[in-house]
C-alpha cells in the first residue's frame, strides 16, 4: 500500500485543478503530486494546492500506484 498524503479540508466551492474540469473538488493533495498527474496526461492549473474531483482523484490514485511499476516498465501502455 502506498500512502497518499491528503491535505484535508477543502474550501466550499473549490474546483478541480485539472484544466478543463469544472467538477467540485473532493480531495486536496500536496502540490508535489502535480508531476504524478502530469505523467498521467492530465494538465494541472498552477496553484499552491492540488484539488481533485472524485473522477480525477481516482485517476490520480491509479497513476500513483502505477508509478512504481513504471520505473521498471517504462514503455508499457
Ligand atoms: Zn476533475
Amino acid at each position: 500500500m502506498t500512502g497518499v498524503q491528503t491535505v484535508g479540508k477543502i474550501k466550499k466551492g473549490e474546483g478541480c485543478s485539472v484544466k478543463g474540469c469544472e467538477n467540485a473538488a473532493v480531495r486536496s493533495l500536496s502540490p508535489s503530486y502535480v508531476s504524478t498527474m502530469k505523467k498521467a496526461g492530465l494538465e494541472i492549473s498552477d496553484s499552491s494546492r492540488l484539488y481533485l474531483c472524485e473522477e480525477h482523484y481516482k485517476k490520480f490514485k491509479k497513476a500513483h500506484s502505477g508509478e512504481e511499476r513504471l520505473e521498471r516498465w517504462r514503455f508499457s501502455g
